[in-house]
């Protein structure tokens, strides 16, 4: 193989909720090429594996993964050219904030602080605060379940809130090119600087999370509901309800990722009791 993999690799330091067990292997690709080679070399060893960006939304099981983990945080190459922004799958959503600004692009400027790369959040359709990373992509190169490279423009995407075609379908993110409006430079720093101190202000960025543990259920606040229900700093094991912001679930330093799944359920369960509403989890459990 001509691509970084390490073998029997504990994962919680990986993961932004810094919980999990050991993965077989975790393969860390630099290209593109890389990339493509370590997805044809796990398929044809008939290896179980998933392409993870920075693990700030998923959490692996105590129990670990009994296959190969390819992340591609290693995965870095933003451009600018002709009005539009190019990333690799492994770049930050952070860094394509920074080059929207050092382009004097606005509307990207949502993208500064949530911490996962490109991949993830075409997959996850991220967003914050009113901004939706879908309303600025063009399109994407992607590596389909047959191994070829295919190209999809935005509307073949489906997505949706949190939701794309990328969760029912096979087709891994390599490079992306995003669109964003001309805009005041002075401006586009003081729109990131202040959703960073809401931010800042408002979660719980002290302790190890994965974000939003819930979706939002239409017409609620899953924080206010969970708040409602007298969860707030409600604790199972490591892992509790922030009293911050209700609706993140948060890594006191000592939680399992069995703690974290048993909250994750734990609330949901009492908020359909008390209000009728079901939570659908944000955070991904991959087994
Ligand atoms: C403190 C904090 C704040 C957050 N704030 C926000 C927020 O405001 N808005 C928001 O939407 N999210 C937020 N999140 C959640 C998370 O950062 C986003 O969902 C992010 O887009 C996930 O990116 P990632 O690289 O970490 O993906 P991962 O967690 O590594 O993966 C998520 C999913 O994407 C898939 N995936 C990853 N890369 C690829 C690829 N190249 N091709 C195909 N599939 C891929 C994975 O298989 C997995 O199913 C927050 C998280 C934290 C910890």
């Amino acid at each position: 193989m001509n691509f970084n993999c390490k073998e029997n690799i504990k994962m919680a330091p990986y993961c932004s909720m810094k919980v999990g067990g050991f993965a077989k292997y975790l393969a860390l690709p630099k290209t593109e090429s890389e990339l493509v080679d370590a997805l044809r070399y796990f398929r044809e060893k008939g290896e179980k594996y998933i392409v993870v960006g920075n693990c700030s939304n998923l959490i692996f099981t105590d129990d670990g993964y009994d296959g190969a983990i390819i992340a591609t945080t290693d995965m870095k190459g933003l451009s600018f050219e002709n009005g539009i922004i190019t990333a690799l799958c492994g770049d930050t959503l952070s860094s394509l904030a920074r080059t929207a600004l050092d382009n004097s692009l606005a509307g990207l400027e949502f993208c500064y602080g949530i911490p996962g790369t490109v991949g993830g959040a075409v997959f996850m359709n991220a967003g914050a605060y009113g901004g939706e990373i879908s309303e600025h992509f063009i399109r994407g190169r992607f590596l389909n379940a047959n191994n070829e490279i295919i190209v999809l423009n935005g509307d073949e995407l489906e997505f949706g809130y949190r939701k794309s075609r990328l969760m029912r379908e096979e087709l891994i993110l390599i490079s992306a090119e995003f669109k964003a409006e001309n805009g005041e430079k002075s401006e586009i720093r003081a729109k990131m600087d202040e959703l960073m101190q809401k931010r800042k202000s408002k979660q719980p960025l002290e302790f190890p999370s994965c974000g939003s543990a819930f979706k939002r259920p239409e017409g609620y606040f899953a924080g206010a509901l969970i708040e409602q229900c007298g969860l707030k700093g409600y604790s199972i094991g490591g892992a509790r309800v922030s009293e911050k912001h209700a609706g993140f679930i948060i890594n006191d330093g000592n939680a399992t990722a069995t703690d974290v799944i048993k909250l994750l359920e734990y609330v949901a369960e009492t908020v359909f009791k008390n209000t009728g509403v079901m939570l659908e989890p944000e955070i991904r459990v991959i087994i």
